[in-house]
């Protein structure tokens, strides 16, 4: 059963000298597509790169132990935003946590971004560092953080990583990749965030760019911030090709527009990557990882929702389109499943993140 290496044993044994990418997880490895680094580790296997994932780090050594990546480390927090999954919405520490052998809280660092790539920073001076998942995707513009009960800048600006993915990133993450490889810049990828101490160049091109209120204004402004949240709300459709400026203290931040969704082919391929739908024996090890049982038989037969709740963030990640899966390919998935010695008769679910709209996109529907 071969999982991507997370340990220099592992390394070793499979005779790699240097990891092209190495993920960087709040949540212990589970080798599963409903768990974000393993979706993008497998894609970036299937396309050739050699691909580490280092999961729920505590202090230096952990972050060095697969060496220095040759393109580039992600980071994310995991599933959840590390304040979601530490805290209750009263700001109670939680003491239980699905994601984490053994299902202690005792892992996952109060926002496990900025740590996490603190940790890499030390480690590794120089090295490439791409932030994304949750947490990161839902904070990149200036945000309001309950847990500290202020107006919080862009994660970019507070962990000083050096891009920030949003949205679903597998496309994003891909071409990252692909033009650090070709020693290429990475700036102009859609999906993505980056920061500017100048807009010459940006505006000047056929880039159609909206500027939202400054860090300054929404702290000092509800109104401001309600434009600016409205403003970022409406421009995840993909098709309106709108730069987001937004001014925090003397520097930009750049969010060209969302990544096209996936086709049907796309999502059918990633799906039936060779997940081997387990944790990952070093992290078993040390406990049951709680957050397997509920997905291990369950399928993934759609990805968007058109509702565009305004209390939710869904449409800000996944956007509001809908892309549903092949017949063919979900049931090719059900036979693999039916082949695992711990199947014992039940697909647990059939779906998407929310109600059922599989099949639902408008074929005309331009935006
Ligand atoms: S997932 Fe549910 S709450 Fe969220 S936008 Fe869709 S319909 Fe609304």
């Amino acid at each position: 059963m071969n999982f991507l290496p997370t340990t220099f044993d592992e390394l070793k044994g499979a005779n790699i000298k240097q990891l092209d990418i190495i993920f960087v997880t709040g949540d212990a490895y589970v080798d599963h597509p409903s768990f974000g680094v393993a979706l993008l580790g497998r894609l970036l296997e299937s396309k050739g790169y050699k691909v580490g994932i280092i999961a729920q780090p505590m202090n230096i050594e952990d972050v060095k132990r697969l060496g220095r990546p040759r393109l580039f480390f992600g980071v994310a927090s995991g599933n959840v935003d590390s304040m979601v999954a530490n805290y209750t919405a009263s700001r109670k520490k939680r003491r239980s946590d699905d994601y984490t052998p053994g299902g202690i809280n005792n892992r996952r660092p109060d926002r496990a971004v900025i740590q996490y790539v603190n940790l890499i920073r030390q480690a590794f001076k120089d090295v490439v560092v791409v932030i994304g998942g949750i947490e990161a995707s839902l904070r990149r513009f200036a945000h309001y953080d309950w847990w500290s009960d202020k107006v919080r800048k862009s994660i970019l600006l507070d962990s000083k990583a050096d891009i920030l993915v949003y949205g679903m990133g597998e496309t994003a993450t891909v071409e990252i990749a692909k033009r650090l490889e070709s020693g290429q810049s990475i700036d102009g990828i859609r999906g993505t965030v980056v920061w500017k101490s100048s807009l010459n160049g940006l505006e000047n091109g056929s880039n159609k760019s909206l500027h939202v209120p400054s860090y300054e204004e929404v702290c000092t402004d509800t109104d401001a911030y309600g434009r600016m949240y409205k403003d970022v709300s409406l421009m995840t459709d993909p098709f309106k090709e709108i730069v987001i400026i937004q001014k925090q203290d003397n520097r930009y931040v750049v969010q060209y527009p969302p990544a096209f969704p996936l086709g049907q082919n796309e999502l059918d391929e990633l799906y039936l990557l060779p997940y081997t739908r387990r944790v990952h024996p070093f992290y078993e090890a040390q406990g049951n990882v709680k957050a397997i049982e509920t997905v291990r038989f369950s399928i993934t037969s759609v990805r968007g929702c058109f509702g565009n709740c305004a209390f939710c963030a869904l449409s800000n990640h996944q956007t509001t389109h809908i892309v549903s899966r092949s017949e063919e390919s979900i049931l090719e998935e059900v036979r693999r499943l039916t082949k695992m010695p711990e199947f014992r008769g039940t697909i647990t679910d059939v779906g998407g993140p929310t109600a059922n709209m599989y099949g639902s996109e408008c074929d005309v529907r331009q935006s």
